[in-house]
């Protein structure tokens, strides 16, 4: 088994999301006293959320980076980094390090193609939801059709992350408005939405819709523990 390493902490209520499903996921697989064998680095979250507000993505490329060689060095075989936003700057961390990236979007593109689907809603901060970072790789890379919801709710969504998600708290006025903006997706063509935020699963999953619903951070956490499990052994 590979070691995987995940560059967390942003939130570190999303982090803890996987290392529970990465490590349920390796005892399903191997079954007995089975558990991933996993390195960690969690970041302090609070310079982070400023840089972004700020726009400094090349402090943060750097504060990132010096995370990503720090968990190589400790014996990470491949390197999960646990956001979405974060991508935005997965060219300079791949830069840093030798071991692989498994980057958030191929993963959920790896998902969307098997399932035949072509137009995707994509939620998320934003950074994500209006940079090219996220939705340029699933256009350019997998030919994908991408919606994102109008400007209002785009500020909602942005909004319920930083506000609430991030800090820990699920309000149900919330999961009803995510699951307004959903259908209004689903409306516009979307066949399905993607949770392109680690934190929007512990507000709304699949039991909340019919809406088909592709939650980033529990597809990362699986595809790790395939790639950590079965990749080039
Ligand atoms: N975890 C979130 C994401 O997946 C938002 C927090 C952040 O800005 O990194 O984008």
């Amino acid at each position: 088994m590979k070691t995987i390493g995940l560059l967390g902490g942003m939130s570190w209520e999303s982090t803890l999301g996987y290392y529970r499903a990465i490590n349920e996921g390796i005892k399903k697989a191997l079954g007995g006293f089975h558990s991933a064998k996993i390195v960690m680095f969690s970041v302090d979250f609070e310079p982070i959320e400023k840089l972004q507000h700020e726009g400094d993505w090349e402090g943060m490329a750097a504060i990132l980076s010096e995370a990503a060689r720090s968990i190589q060095a400790a014996g990470a075989d491949f390197l999960l980094i646990c956001t979405n936003t974060m991508h935005r700057v997965a060219p300079e961390i791949e830069a840093a390090i030798r071991i692989p990236l498994l980057h958030i979007v191929d993963t959920t593109a790896e998902v969307i193609v098997n399932e035949g689907i072509q137009s995707v809603g994509l939620l998320g901060t934003a950074f994500t939801m209006e940079q090219e970072f996220f939705k340029g790789r699933l256009i350019n890379n997998y030919g994908l059709h991408v919606l994102v919801p109008n400007e209002d709710d785009r500020k909602i969504v942005h909004d319920v992350i930083f506000q609430e998600l991030c800090l820990g708290k699920i309000e149900p006025d919330s999961r009803a408005e995510y699951l307004r903006i959903i259908d209004a997706l689903s409306a516009q063509g979307a066949e399905a939405v993607i949770l392109g935020c680690t934190e929007i699963g512990m507000l709304v999953n699949q039991t909340d819709t019919d809406v088909r619903l592709l939650d980033t951070a529990a597809i990362h956490a699986e595809k790790a523990v395939e790639y950590a499990l079965y990749k080039g052994e």
